[in-house]
């Protein structure tokens, strides 16, 4: 029997964590069955009118009217990266603040990852990111970072690519919005078709501990990314210097408990700034912190937009690297950060209409469809 329900009761099927969303539907006479199907409706299809499940026959009206999808993302701007095919889109949310999500193109052929954002702004005061130089600050909500990914693999499907996985590394400090995180993760692998393996999913932070300690204790079954910004506490006080009032050596304590729990590498990532923490002495400090911890250590190329923190050169990068070969012993790779002629890279998400007149044009010829999901 149907519940009656006020306005304020209205289900959102993309902002409720799946158990939180199985009880509304069971308190309320929707059977597990119309849930699934209605999630896989939502996003997968990205249907979110009661007469698109009316219609299919997902559900009936009664059952329809239980539930509210008109909150939305507007797609402002879309741009394309000439270099390497990245791909930024221009979100704004119903209070007007800009959210940034971003298409990676992977090596296989046609795949894409999405990475998502998961705050306004970013209280961590990274000193090369723009995201933390954001005026306007606020967490988003769990529909708001489902939406990102629905649109996003609109988008990418629209230009006959598949989406295989997310990356929380978009803008804001995810485990600063954990509840909301995590409920995004476990609907974006929820069982209806389109869902992603959990395993492609991947959340980084750059080293709240507490959080990281949550994670761990309840075994959720992403991955886990830990920035490090730099080997020693002074250099992280420069760097990330909010997270850094944690001591290094406790991250490196939460990153093993992590792993041992995992039975698993965790991955470790570590933005590389010319003269500043790419020498042998960073070398050996970086590997004496980690020791025997099991990692994979993902080295990045600063990106400030603003040109305070340079990259390393090839030199100083393949110096390094020979460095950390000869201290570390574990595996080390170099991770792309693309788009970084839209400001797309990692660090350079600030929610501004940033894409060159050239990008847009190429976007909107080489994707007449896109037009349409573009609000004016
Ligand atoms: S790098 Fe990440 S954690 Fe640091 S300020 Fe930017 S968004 Fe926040």
């Amino acid at each position: 029997m149907l519940t009656a329900l006020t306005a304020f009761d209205s289900i959102d099927p993309r902002d409720l964590p799946p158990a939180a969303l199985e009880s509304a539907c069971k308190k309320h006479g929707v059977s597990p069955r119309e849930m699934r199907r209605l999630l896989a409706s939502t996003l997968e299809r990205g249907e979110m009118v009661p007469v698109d499940w009316t219609s299919r026959g997902i559900i009936s009206a009664a059952k329809a009217a239980l539930f509210d999808c008109s909150r939305c993302l507007k797609l402002a701007e879309s741009a394309v990266s000439q270099i390497d095919g990245f791909q930024k889109l221009l979100f704004y949310t119903p209070d007007n603040l800009p959210v940034e999500t971003v298409i990676i193109p992977l090596h296989k052929e046609n795949c894409v990852s999405i990475c998502l954002s998961s705050q306004v702004g970013c209280v961590m005061g990274c000193v090369f990111c723009a995201t933390a130089k954001m005026a306007q600050r606020r967490n988003l909500r769990t529909w708001e970072i489902v939406e990102q990914f629905i649109k996003a693999r609109q988008i990418a499907r629209s230009q006959n690519k598949r989406v295989t996985g997310a990356v929380f590394m978009g803008m804001g400090e995810p485990f600063l919005n954990y509840d909301r995180v995590i409920a995004a993760a476990k609907l974006l692998c929820y069982p209806v078709s389109g869902a992603i393996s959990a395993k492609a999913i991947t959340i980084s932070t750059v080293g709240l501990v507490p959080e990281i300690e949550r994670f761990t204790i309840e075994k959720h079954p992403f991955r886990l990314s830990i920035s490090l910004g730099g080997a020693t506490d002074e250099k992280r006080a420069a760097l990330v210097p909010v997270a850094a009032r944690t001591p290094v050596n406790e991250v490196i304590k939460a990153a093993r408990r992590y792993s041992e729990s995992r039975r698993d590498r965790i991955n470790l990532s570590y933005v590389c700034i010319s003269g500043f923490n790419v020498s042998e002495q960073d070398a050996v400090e970086l590997a004496a912190l980690i020791g025997d911890l099991p990692v994979r250590l993902d080295l990045i190329d600063a990106t400030d937009s603003r040109g305070q923190y340079q990259p390393p050169s090839e030199s100083e990068m393949k110096f390094f690297r020979d460095a950390l070969s000869k201290h570390l012993r574990q595996p080390v790779a170099r991770r792309y950060s693309g788009g970084k002629d839209i400001n797309a890279a990692c660090g350079t998400l600030a929610g501004k209409a940033v894409a060159s007149k050239a990008a847009q044009g190429e976007m909107k010829t080489s994707n007449n469809s896109l037009s349409s999901l573009i609000d004016a």
